[in-house]
């Protein structure tokens, strides 16, 4: 159970995390930088990413899948 996440580093060696998809047009990209990983993930998750078992979901992208799923399941209907 001991899951690496992606973390971004910088040139100061702090950790972000990134936004596993990048997928909405007002993503986050990216995490604060912290001292250590486990900051970084904290952080994250103080602002309500979501963790999708491989990484990390920024607020917006969340809301932009959840509106392309209920839009598939739209299409389904009809
Ligand atoms: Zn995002």
């Amino acid at each position: 159970m001991s899951y690496e996440l992606p973390y971004t580093e910088n040139a100061e060696g702090k950790f972000a995390v990134p936004c596993q998809i990048k997928l909405a047009q007002d993503c986050v990209q990216l995490g604060e930088f912290c001292e250590s990983k486990a900051d970084a993930r904290h952080w994250v998750e103080e602002e309500c990413w979501i963790f999708s078992g491989e990484g990390y979901l920024c607020e917006r992208c969340h809301e932009q899948v959840m509106r392309n799923i209920a839009k598939l399941s739209t299409k389904k209907m009809n």
